[in-house]
């Protein structure tokens, strides 16, 4: 089967041969030549002379399958705009004024589609003669559009402009951040470019205030997890760590986790690299290497400000980790995130860094380890049996952008340290013992009761669960 994504689409043939004709016949034009004309479609048999009919030529047809030629069609009228509104900017590209403006709602087009569409991320990537726009939806990423090269370095100055980056540098990486009214809402974004042998990468976080000031109770912990997230956050001292791989969801636990604490009664300094949402009432802290503001180094400061709780954003080594385990020993609450896979491997990673056993065991109080998993689509899941089980599978419909899935929730390990586990690490027994001591519930049982209840799929489970 071919492969739509690799076309640059001249979406203005819609407009040359009626785009509700092509909609209704399942064809999208791709481009005219002087003697044939280009069309996608998923029917190897569409009419002959219908097709004479529309466009006066011959036509050669790209045969690809349902899946992609749908999702082409669901978005094709966002996709017209971006393509007139990238045509225009280009016509009036001398004409300072209106190439700012065009460009501008071209952008504005863009930002507000990948919000629609629920993307945490926007990527534009040069290619050699041409451009894609990749959005990363529910952690995957989903070829939006592509367009001719010449419109890329517009783009790119403009997004520099918006975060006032140096326009003139296109050599070396560039990070920034910017804000944007779209439809009377405030956006915040985040932009990374990086130069490549074809021209940059330029990839654009969405930050999404709203998500990242849910509560606790609802960003998809079980019941347990978040009664024992509560129960140890109350504490005045001690380590609470939350674990998992980048894009795990623990930055979003973390700001859940700072909405459930006392700002008025406890001073609360966090340290974040770089700080995404700016909270009101707490100390939040920036790392910046450049000037040797290193985790080490805040962190011997911020216990010097009488702090009640200390947030980290990561701890990477083994200066920060003695820091912080001081700070948890000596009458704070430290809450922090760690790269890690699972919860048992957790200890292993705390004592790989350095860390005493014995101060492991009298300082930890929860670990929680946590992963992502897509969320079936409320409007189109259908049952399926499994093993003698009623469980769900992913269909797919326009609710959906045709993949099934919406949403993404946290499947979890986690365990919090009594007496038992502290002896076993203290006297550095098998920590695969730790297990057999607690009601310790494994990230795979976990999701599979997800999958049981009918929020995620098998085939979400084998992706991340195993
Ligand atoms: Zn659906």
């Amino acid at each position: 089967m071919n492969d739509l994504d690799l076309w640059t689409i001249d979406y203005g043939l819609l407009t040359k041969f009626g785009k509700n004709i092509l909609k209704d016949n399942s064809i999208i034009p791709i481009y005219e030549h002087e003697i044939y004309i280009f069309i996608a479609s998923n029917n190897a048999n569409i009419n002959e002379k219908l097709l004479q009919d529309i466009f006066g030529k011959p036509t050669k047809n790209l045969l690809v399958d349902s899946q992609s030629f749908n999702f082409e069609l669901l978005h094709q009228d966002i996709k017209y705009q971006l393509f007139s509104q990238g045509k225009k900017s280009l016509q009036n590209k001398d004409s300072k004024n209106n190439e700012e403006s065009y460009i501008s709602i071209f952008l504005e087009t863009l930002f507000l589609s990948a919000i629609a569409l629920q993307s945490s991320d926007i990527h534009i990537e040069s290619l050699k003669n041409s451009f894609v726009i990749r959005y990363r939806i529910d952690g995957i990423l989903v070829q939006f559009f592509r367009f001719d090269i010449d419109l890329f370095p517009i783009i790119s100055s403009s997004l520099k402009l918006f975060s006032k980056l140096d326009i003139s540098q296109k050599r070396i990486p560039q990070n920034g951040r910017f804000s944007k009214k779209l439809i009377e809402k405030n956006f915040d974004f985040r932009i990374s470019i990086l130069p490549t042998i074809t021209g940059e990468s330029i990839v654009i976080r969405i930050l999404d205030n709203q998500k990242a000031f849910l509560g606790l109770q609802h960003i998809g912990f079980c019941d347990d997890v978040y009664q024992s997230i509560k129960k140890n956050i109350n504490f005045s001292q001690g380590m609470i760590l939350i674990t998992g791989s980048t894009g795990s969801g623990k930055t979003t636990t973390m700001y859940s986790i700072i909405n459930e604490l006392d700002k008025k009664k406890k001073k609360i300094i966090t340290i974040e690299d770089p700080i995404e949402y700016n909270i009101e009432g707490i100390m939040q802290v920036p790392i910046n290497e450049d000037i040797g503001l290193n985790y080490e180094m805040v962190l011997k400061n911020v216990l010097r400000q009488d702090p009640d709780i200390i947030m980290i954003g990561e701890i990477r080594d083994e200066y920060a980790l003695r820091i912080a385990i001081q700070a948890a020993l000596t009458g704070h609450l430290v809450i922090a995130t760690l790269h890690t896979n699972d919860a048992s491997k957790t200890i292993n990673r705390l004592l790989d860094l350095g860390a005493k056993p014995y101060l492991i065991a009298s300082v930890l109080r929860l670990i929680v380890s946590q992963k992502l998993i897509r969320v079936l689509c409320q409007d189109c899941k259908e049952q399926v049996i499994y093993e003698n089980k009623m469980i769900y599978k992913n269909v797919g419909c326009v609710k959906c952008n045709l993949s099934g899935y919406r949403g993404r929730t946290i499947i979890t390990e986690y365990f919090e340290f009594d007496d038992v586990i502290a002896k076993i690490i203290k006297e550095q027994q098998d920590i695969s013992q730790i297990a057999l001591h607690t009601k310790y519930e494994k990230i795979n049982e976990n999701a599979f009761k997800k999958v049981l209840d009918g929020t995620t799929s098998m085939d979400e489970y084998n992706l991340h669960a195993i």
